[in-house]
């Protein structure tokens, strides 16, 4: 397999391989920080989100050290907060066992909080020129391709059969290069959905569902569980100066993040009505917001929202807590508080004047 995936593989990723940030220097922990936005979000989408957070966290002595709200607020639209909490404590690890330095050893690596197999192949190759594989949903997808293996690809035997596979043909003298180069030709050739570009693919040659056209057919996932449906009311308050967020509890869900109050189940006008006069406010006016869904990975919430137009003096001053709610104005909220995009589709009728 050496000499008909990785030539032509190495050759087509020297041609077209993707200009990226974080691709630059192979500094490990740029590589790290990339690839963990990376399991979450397109590269285009991610590159704003990297930038941001390369420039206030340069290096893990700095990460290691940044206050949670700062944290969680650099990784504000990303979703997946554990995974920044697990990073600042793999940061933190770094600091303490290892003097600062990232390890480069692909098992320590995966000894550290949230480095799987994944993360830790794509550190140790690139950054640490490590012959260790990277196999994510992308490589998975071109391998059951290649094969027409209709084995389930979320299996752990399947995982580590492609790894052992993809070990045995890797260049020992650019092993990251390889890795690039399979994750470039998921993300730009072999797509997902809809056709992958077979025309133009460095492995047509090799690949019996390229040339059976029998792409759609694989990888085979065995349908995961149908999501949870739960229904959720949003309260926005609004004074016309400030709205009201609250932070959720230290565990569970969205924890640590802040949220705008809101309830279990669909809740009337008059219910939301009097839920807010609990919070010790005086609603004045009430006006129904689009409702909107929100999918988690195993639960998802069908919002309905109220925006609530409270008395002026029920606030008296900015950052003013009441009942639990913290008030602020809009841009106060947004500078400050991480806010998860579970919420965030209502944020922007926080800085209009309602009612
Ligand atoms: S030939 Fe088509 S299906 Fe096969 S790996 Fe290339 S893009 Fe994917």
């Amino acid at each position: 397999m050496q000499d008909t995936i990785t030539k032509p593989l190495l050759k087509w990723y020297g041609e077209n391989k993707r200009v990226l940030p974080w691709r630059e220097k192979k500094n490990p922990y740029e590589i790290w920080v990339s690839e963990i936005m990376l399991q979450q979000t397109r590269v285009e989408a991610v590159k704003p989100f990297y930038e941001r957070f390369m420039r206030e966290l340069p290096n893990v002595a700095a990460l290691a050290v940044c206050p949670e709200e700062k944290l969680l607020k650099l990784w504000e639209g990303l979703g997946y907060y554990n995974r920044v909490r697990n990073m600042q404590k793999a940061a933190q690890k770094i600091m303490e066992v290892y003097d600062g330095v990232f390890p480069a050893d692909y098992e320590a690596l995966k000894g550290l909080p949230g480095i799987g197999n994944y993360t830790a192949g794509a550190v140790a190759s690139i950054a640490f020129c490590i012959p260790v594989p990277a196999v994510d949903g992308n490589v998975l997808r071109v391998m059951a391709r290649l094969r027409e293996d209709g084995e389930d690809i979320l299996k752990q035997s399947v995982k580590n059969r492609v790894e052992a596979e993809l070990t045995e043909i890797m260049p020992a003298e650019d092993p990251g290069a390889f890795n690039q180069a399979m994750m470039d030709l998921g993300a730009m050739v072999c797509l997902p959905n809809g056709a992958p570009k077979c025309e133009v693919c460095p492995l047509f040659d090799q690949c019996l569902a390229g040339q059976h056209q029998t792409w759609t057919e694989y990888p085979f996932k065995k349908s995961a569980k149908p999501r949870r449906i739960e229904d959720r009311t949003v309260l926005l308050f609004l004074d016309g100066a400030h709205t009201a967020v609250r932070k959720r509890p230290k565990k569970g869900l969205l924890a640590g993040l802040y949220e705008f109050p809101n309830f279990d189940g669909v809740l009337s006008e008059q219910e939301a009505l009097e839920e807010a006069e609990k919070f010790g406010v005086t609603p004045l006016h009430i006006q129904a917001l689009p409702p909107y869904k929100h999918i988690f990975s195993h639960v998802e919430w069908h919002i309905t929202g109220y925006a609530i137009k409270i008395a002026g003096n029920d606030v008296e001053q900015e950052g003013e807590e009441k009942a639990g709610l913290i008030f602020a104005d809009a841009k106060t909220a947004a500078e400050r508080y991480a806010i998860p995009s579970a919420f965030a589709e209502y944020a922007k009728y926080t800085d209009l004047e309602r009612a």
